[in-house]
C-alpha cells in the first residue's frame, strides 16, 4: 500500500533532513537527557525548551493501531500504527508491506523510509521477522 506525501514546513525542516539521510530524529533534552517525540518544543520530563536532535536505533513495538479502508478500484488498506520506540516515545507511523490482519499489539517493528511521490522520506516500520 502506498506511503501519503507529506510536505516540510519550516518547522519540520532538520527533521526532514534527517529522513532523508535515513535518520529518525527525536528531540534529546540538552538539560535532562530525556529523549522526547520529534515533534516535541519542549522536554515532557522537565518542560525545557532546550532540545537538540538524535537519531533513533530503530527498533520498537506496535502500541496501537488502525486499519484505514481507501476508498478504489480494487479498494485497500493501510495500517497506521503508535509505535513505542526503544528510546521511549511513541511516534505515529505507517506498518508497510504487512497483511493488516496479521498485525497485532505488541509486535516488534523496525525503522524504514519511503519517498511517496511528490513529498518528503517518511519514517515507516516493517514487522520484525516473527
Ligand atoms: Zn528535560
Amino acid at each position: 500500500m502506498a506511503v501519503l506525501a507529506i510536505a516540510r514546513d519550516d518547522v519540520s525542516a532538520e527533521f526532514f533532513d534527517g529522513t532523508a539521510r535515513g535518520e529518525l530524529l527525536l528531540r534529546k533534552c540538552l538539560k535532562c537527557g530525556h529523549i522526547n517525540a520529534p515533534h516535541i518544543e519542549a522536554c515532557i520530563r522537565c518542560a525545557s525548551p532546550e532540545l537538540g536532535w538524535q537519531a533513533a536505533g530503530g527498533t520498537g513495538r506496535v502500541q496501537t493501531f488502525a486499519v484505514v479502508h481507501l476508498r478504489g478500484d480494487p479498494p485497500s488498506r493501510l495500517v497506521v500504527a503508535k509505535v513505542g520506540l526503544a528510546e521511549g516515545p511513541w511516534i505515529d507511523a505507517q506498518i508497510v508491506d504487512v497483511d493488516p490482519d496479521q498485525v497485532h499489539i505488541g509486535d516488534e517493528v523496525t525503522l524504514d523510509f519511503e519517498t511517496p511521490e511528490g513529498g518528503e522520506a517518511v519514517p515507516v516500520f516493517r514487522i520484525a521477522d516473527r
